[in-house]
């Protein structure tokens, strides 16, 4: 089947436009990120913004927790290559600073600025700028009246019930630039509160959950979250909200817009196999070595590196190029045909070259190059595969030597 044919069917939901990124109404779904900086170091923050957008953010958040940080705002937002979201808490004249300052968004948390005066003098300040507003509700920060009326729960119910508590305030004074998240770290309740929300509003959803924690369980956590909204057609832009660096927040947003097909590729994916009994070398060290070398090259394309030339090259027949060991040496293929024998040292390097030439020169005339040495590195391979077997046999795993033990004990 054609993976490029298959696309997730959207809900339908308004378009709002943070600087010059539209958010919902069918528009590319968008990776936000934040800073980790003090928003007042204005040299700091900016070249965290740049790392962030580099490494796939199109929106970025700062906070804009004290008078100084709402300074650094103004002297940020002009020097900025993305749209930059104020984040406030509890003082609602930050909020009204940030947008002196010319920020794209703004984000409230209706639990801690309680006031409906308050959110209402915020949203009457950005309708005149026409900037809109980011509704966070947080799992974590329920407004204490909703806890009273779930009896002290927090359910899908109670937060959807805060946002459209919300949403009526800025109805009130005829604001409906607005963006919605429902967040919390508990996966399934972070699921079911948006799934609840996408069917009673057409804002734009911001989809996270909140607090996932460090990697790895942080990325699955937020992963699990987002991705099933996301294949169920809900969401419009996303945070991954890791207790790390912030460039892994927005690197881990394109990666799953990148494999939902959501998003055009612009770095490298790059597969490797599990490795198994047959492999030929640490596939996890060169896989390591492989991701550090691509990190954030925009090279688009599919690299494998696969432990073996005995089923390498062919389970890794829809990438692009790969590389698959050999009797220590690697044997590079494009698209699944060997096309020369390198060293082993030199299995990463020659990966980095050759997906440059192909993104440079293309397909045809990596292929055109590769003329003069197919041949031999075919043998090669071939000699590998031989010897490989003739070591290790066809079982190299002693699948059958299991499959038999169960048989036995059954
Ligand atoms: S058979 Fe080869 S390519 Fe497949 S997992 Fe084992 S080492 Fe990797």
């Amino acid at each position: 089947m054609d993976a490029g044919a298959v696309s997730f069917p959207r809900a339908k939901t308004r378009q709002i436009m943070v600087g010059d990124v539209p958010v919902g109404g069918g528009a590319p779904i968008s990776v936000q990120s934040m800073t980790i900086t003090k928003t007042a170091d204005v040299d700091g923050t900016l070249e965290q913004i740049y790392s962030l957008a580099a490494a796939g953010a199109d929106i970025v958040r700062c906070t804009c927790n004290e008078p100084e940080a709402a300074e650094g705002l103004a002297r940020i937002v002009p020097r900025s290559p993305v749209p930059i979201v104020a984040d406030i808490h509890h003082q609602y004249r930050r909020a009204l600073e940030a947008l002196e300052a010319g920020v794209h968004c703004l984000r409230l948390n209706p639990g801690n600025i309680r006031k409906p005066e308050h959110i209402k003098a915020v949203a009457k300040e950005a309708k005149d700028r026409n900037v809109p507003i980011r509704i966070g509700v947080n799992g974590g920060s329920l407004d204490p009246a909703m806890y009273d009326k779930y009896d002290g729960q927090v359910t899908p119910e109670a937060m959807v019930e805060s946002a459209l508590q919300e949403i009526g305030y800025f109805a009130e004074v005829d604001f409906d630039l607005i963006k919605i998240s429902v967040k919390a770290s508990n996966v399934p309740l972070m699921i079911e509160a948006y799934r609840q929300l996408s069917e009673v509003t057409e804002h734009p959803l911001h989809l996270g959950v909140t607090e996932a924690g460090p990697p790895p369980a942080g990325i699955v956590k937020a992963t699990a979250g987002i991705a099933t909204l996301l294949a169920e057609g809900i969401g419009d832009t996303i945070r991954y909200s890791l207790t790390a660096d912030p460039i892994e927040e927005a690197r881990m947003g394109r990666v799953l817009l990148e494999s939902y097909g959501l998003r055009e590729r612009k770095n490298v994916d790059l597969i490797a196999c599990p490795s198994c009994g047959r492999a030929e070398i640490d596939v996890y060290k060169v896989a390591e070595e492989a991701q550090t070398a691509f990190a954030d090259r925009q090279l688009p394309l599919q690299v494998a590196v696969m432990g073996c030339v005995v089923n390498g090259p062919g389970e890794a027949r829809g990438a692009d190029l790969g590389i698959a060991a050999g009797n220590k040496r690697g044997h590079l293929f494009i698209q699944g045909t060997n096309v020369a024998v390198v060293a082993e040292d030199e299995m990463v390097s020659t990966l980095v070259e050759w997906a440059e030439f192909i993104h440079t020169e293309g397909m045809d005339a990596a292929l055109a190059r590769a003329e003069s040495t197919r041949a031999g590195a075919r043998k090669a391979a071939d000699e590998d595969r031989r010897r490989n077997l003739n070591e290790l046999g066809e079982d190299a795993n002693a699948s059958e030597q299991v499959v038999e033990l169960l048989r036995k004990s059954r």
